[in-house]
């Protein structure tokens, strides 16, 4: 009997231990650690922060499902990783928190033969001075709780809006580096969506700020993109979308300091300036949760398996190298840690070997640009096939990996929503394929421009909201969720 201990449940630690359970059956043990009781659609949070779906209808409680399912659960935050064993144990383990009511604070050892470790981003909010929902200074849609209170803080904006009160509202990314501009600025979309269904949007000035060195590179450096029939790039796509919903930008900014009411950036021309809000939403950078690891003799071994990141160390070529010589085959393929074979890392919990927009720096040597994205579509297919090559491993014997999904190679789709409404709502459909550009195969574009699309309208907006329904389905367990694609 074999331990496959995954660590995180979140769309990549979920879709791994639903599909391992699915595939090795009761002859082995599929145990779930997260912080979290609860399972969250995250990309449904915008949602809520607008306040057009409840905390609850983006969560549910993970114990009920992972009981029907065979599962075992702890409501714990893992800490440290002991690849080698020791302490007494002959297997590896992980030590963990427990993070439930009823066992808050007690520490436990968790053995397994195969780890997955799949516990998403540290939101670091701490990187930039002043930001973040703990200070009060500035909200985020990164977590269903922080949409909860996000939603609050805006009704008090519409409210003061609807009394005749100008209110300045900021959206973007509140780092240098940060990335998943794509939320950020489905959030702006829909907030200048709300203010008109509110029939305030003349009482609102809407800006959107960006890391970014133009608009629409969402850490992918931008796309050729297909629409209506002529390829035109995502910064033309999003500008225009922009203008239509009567946001004003500032790009190249890196916000380094959040005030009450003001935030300070510095332009990638190495000029500072600041802002006056009412209200901000900013995300903040992302970095690894701080695991730790420890070899048998109990010394760190922390930098063989996490890059300074905080990430962990996958199949991908880290060697330091010049923007130019990034190469498609250096992103990684299997996620198997390289000094471990029987520790995979998936999700936003890879390192990734470098990024994928050009690094930009000012004068004063302030690094401003994107970091790559980390969307749910490779979240869930890394998931999937990790899942598949343990299988493999376990059941065959097998020490090669057949399952493979380099982001160098698989497309994703990412539908940005820009106002809901089953009769009015309105999202932009994106596809990219692959994600990261590969200028060897495809020289004109980057990318297959076949497969990289961007449409807004009505439809996008349905299938967002069916995804919701479709992937919460599936989440849970119910009937055929293991047809639904990742
Ligand atoms: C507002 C918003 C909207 C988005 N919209 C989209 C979208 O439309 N389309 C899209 O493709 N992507 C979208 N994304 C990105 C998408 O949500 C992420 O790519 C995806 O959630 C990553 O999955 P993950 O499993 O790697 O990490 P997460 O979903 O963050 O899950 C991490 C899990 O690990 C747990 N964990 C954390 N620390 C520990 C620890 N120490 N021990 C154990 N467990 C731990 C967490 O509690 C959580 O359960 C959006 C993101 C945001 C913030």
């Amino acid at each position: 009997m074999s331990i496959i201990l995954v660590i995180g449940a979140g769309i990549a630690g979920h879709t791994a231990a639903t599909f391992l359970k699915k595939e090795l059956g009761k002859k082995h043990r599929v145990v779930v650690v997260s912080p979290s009781a609860y399972y969250q659609w995250i990309p449904s949070n915008i949602w809520v922060g607008v306040g057009r779906m409840k905390e609850d209808q983006v969560r549910f409680r993970l114990e009920g499902v992972y009981r029907r399912m065979g599962i075992e659960f702890h409501q714990a935050r893992a800490v440290s990783i002991f690849p080698e064993g020791g302490n007494g144990h002959e297997k590896p383990f992980v030590q963990a928190v427990y993070t439930d009511p009823q066992r808050q604070g007690q520490e436990t050892e968790l053995e397994y033969d195969f780890l997955v470790n799949a516990t998403g981003p540290k939101l670091n909010f701490e990187a930039t001075e002043g930001l973040g929902p703990a200070t009060g200074n500035s909200y985020s849609v990164c977590s269903s709780g922080h949409a909860k209170e996000t939603w609050e803080a805006l009704e008090r904006i519409f409210e003061a809006a609807k009394n005749g009160e100008r209110q300045r509202i900021l959206v973007g990314t509140g780092h240098p580096t940060a990335t998943c501009q794509g939320a950020a600025f489905e959030y702006a979309l829909n907030v200048a969506f709300e203010a008109k269904r509110h029939q305030i949007e003349d009482k609102l000035d809407i800006t959107w700020i960006t890391n970014e060195y133009e608009l629409g590179d969402f850490g992918m450096a931008g796309a050729f993109v297909r629409r209506s029939g002529y390829v035109i790039h995502t910064k033309e796509f999003t500008e225009s979308i922009l203008a239509e919903y009567g946001v004003k930008w500032i790009k190249r900014a890196g916000v380094y300091k959040v005030e009450p009411g003001v935030a300070h950036y510095e332009l990638l021309d190495g000029t500072k300036s600041s802002i006056a809000f009412d209200f901000a939403m900013l995300l903040p950078a992302f970095a690894g949760v701080g695991l730790r690891a420890f070899d048998r003799q109990g010394a760190d071994i922390t930098p063989k398996l996490f890059a300074p990141s905080g990430f962990m160390k996958v199949d991908a070529d880290y060697a330091p190298k010049a923007f130019e010589d990034y190469q498609i085959e250096d992103w990684p393929s299997t996620y198997q840690n390289p000094d471990y074979s029987n520790i995979f890392a998936i999700g936003i919990a890879f390192a990734p070997p470098h990024p994928i927009s050009k690094p930009m720096f000012s004068p004063n040597g302030t690094a401003i640009y994107p970091s790559p994205p980390r969307t749910g579509m490779p979240a869930g297919v890394t998931g999937k096939i990790t899942a598949d090559n343990i299988t493999e491993m376990i059941k065959q014997q097998r020490t090669d990996l057949r399952h493979k999904a380099s982001m160098g190679k698989m497309g994703a789709a990412c539908i940005v929503s820009a106002g809901y409404g089953f009769w009015n709502g309105q999202a932009a459909t994106m596809t990219v394929n692959p994600i990261v550009p590969d200028w060897n195969k495809y020289p004109d574009f980057g990318r297959n421009v076949k497969y990289t699309i961007g449409e807004i309208g009505l439809a996008g907006h349905w299938v967002k909201l069916f995804l919701h329904y479709m992937f919460i389905h599936k989440a849970k367990g119910y009937p055929f969720w293991w047809l639904l694609p990742e």
